[in-house]
């Protein structure tokens, strides 16, 4: 406390705690049985000023401080020590900082003024609640380790389900009824009259926040979207994704679990409608007749993305073709971004069974698309691995921003009704534990090792923790201000 003994006025901000003094201060005086009116004669100050100081809000000058420790009777230093005078006075003092707390006022609750009547236990406890608030705030939304076992958690319900949702193909085919679909690629009018058969309009705007695909405003009954084209997110796509939302019944996510199930049911959703179920499973069983399986066709007949066309592949072909298959999306690193399998191939996975983030075989056709002279054109390869032979078709869509393969794959038995199937490219994977591609080899090892130093580039965006909020990632701020500006604009 040495700037004590220096220039008025003082700047104790470092030094002494304004809080804690104003609390010890109040204390000292009641303990004396005073009023602020009567410390103030003492003191020559207003009771007013004295108030201030007891609340905490104005720094006190090195004379009044003096004044007042010879007022009350202590010595300067009583005044001055951080220690709240007892429970009560903690509580209050506790309570005081809670309130300044930004996350606090966010809260927007009606300021809380402590007076004597409230007792020691409703402070513990709304101090309880604010601990809270303050450990889940720092928790975040969902941790990397909570979204790896979400993730986890979903694949597993899914391959339980051979991928295949009934609930959701039947909103999808009572939606695609009640517009009169009948048949092949779902048409622009048609998507236009499911946005209205929901009851909803869509407006086409260019100040979309740049956290969301889109917003509904469900007091209005409006889908904004955005003009532009984003890779496999077609306006299309999203305003199916956001009428299954609605037809699914879905109210704002409890957790990131929630929010991952109900993002995954309304892609299904949007899926199902533009891969209508009633269509493409007797074109799907054609094809299977005439051992000309392709995902391509699938793509082709329905106008959908590469991947949405394989994922579809997955809903469908364990429940109506008898097939099992796994499903793969990775970068040109082998990154895993998303992962499906109910044929037993074993993919890469961490202590908690979490797939996504882990780079797969060098071996795998997901990889060696890659290195293929024609990498955008369709990849066939047989892959042979630790849990037997599996016949895989990969493919990088070229019309994404980034380059992504998207692999479709099934047990060797199953590529007879297969285009492709008589490929001679052939690979053996010993992963995940084999040494096919982890380890460089004995030569290379010997030349470099010690002295190479890579940086690493990050790989982390699908891992990260996700920023909090009830849409993880979304920023709640701007998606009111949007829909307040159009709603009245
Ligand atoms: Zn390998």
């Amino acid at each position: 406390m040495a700037s004590l003994v220096g220039e008025e006025p003082l700047s104790l901000t470092q030094e002494l705690d304004l809080i804690a003094f104003g609390q010890r201060l109040r204390h000292l005086r009641k303990q004396r049985g005073l009023t602020l009116s009567d410390l103030g004669e003492r003191v020559g100050r207003a009771p007013s000023q004295l108030s201030l100081l007891e609340n905490g809000k104005r720094e006190p000058k090195l004379s009044l401080l003096k004044g007042l420790a010879v007022a009350l009777g202590v010595p300067v230093e009583e005044l001055l020590r951080r220690q709240a005078p007892n429970r009560r006075a903690q509580l209050e003092m506790e309570l005081e900082e809670a309130q300044r707390d930004p996350l606090y006022a966010g809260l927007g609750l009606a300021r809380l003024k402590v007076s004597s009547r409230v007792p020691n236990d409703v402070l513990e406890h709304i101090l309880g609640l604010y601990g809270e608030l303050r450990s889940r705030q720092a928790r975040g939304t969902a941790t990397p380790e909570e979204a790896r076992a979400a993730n986890a958690e979903l694949r597993r319900m899914q391959r339980e389900r051979g991928n295949h949702f009934e609930e959701i193909e039947k909103a999808a085919a009572e939606a695609l009824s009640a517009v009169g679909y009948r048949t092949g690629a779902l048409s622009q009018s048609t998507v236009q009259a499911l946005v209205t058969h929901f009851g909803y309009t869509v407006q086409t705007v260019q100040d979309l926040p740049r956290t969301v695909r889109s917003i509904t405003d469900m007091r209005n009954r409006r889908i904004y979207v955005k003009h532009e084209q984003l890779g496999m997110h077609t306006p299309r796509t999203i305003l199916l994704q956001t009428l299954g939302h609605l037809a699914l019944g879905h109210h704002k996510p409890r957790d990131f679990a929630d929010f991952l199930r109900q993002r995954t049911e309304a892609n299904y959703f949007a899926a199902a409608v533009l891969v209508p179920e009633a269509t493409a499973v007797p074109f799907l069983r054609e094809a299977k007749e005439d051992r000309a399986l392709s995902v391509e066709d699938l793509r082709d007949v329905f106008a959908v993305s590469y991947e949405m066309a394989a994922h579809r592949f997955t809903n469908l072909a364990t429940h109506f073709l008898d097939l099992t298959c796994h499903f793969v999306r990775n970068d040109a690193g082998g990154i895993i971004f998303k992962a499906y399998e109910n044929d037993g191939i074993v993919f890469p996975a961490d202590e908690q069974g979490a797939i996504e983030g882990q780079r797969m075989c060098l071996q795998w056709s997901g990889r060696q698309v890659f290195r293929s002279p024609d990498r955008f054109s369709v990849f066939y390869q047989y892959s042979d691995s630790p849990t037997g032979t599996y016949f895989c078709v990969a493919h990088v869509d070229p019309s994404r921003e980034r380059d992504f393969a998207i692999t479709l794959g099934v047990p060797y038995r199953e590529s007879r009704w297969f285009r492709g199937r008589e490929t001679t490219n052939r690979t053996r994977s010993n992963c995940p534990s084999g040494d096919c591609c982890r380890r460089p080899p004995a030569e290379l090892a010997q030349r470099w090792d010690g002295y190479a130093w890579p940086s690493a580039r990050g790989n982390s965006h699908v891992l990260a923790a996700l920023p909090p909020g009830s849409f993880p990632g979304v920023d709640e701020a701007d998606v009111y201000a949007f829909l307040e500006r159009h709603a009245t604009g």
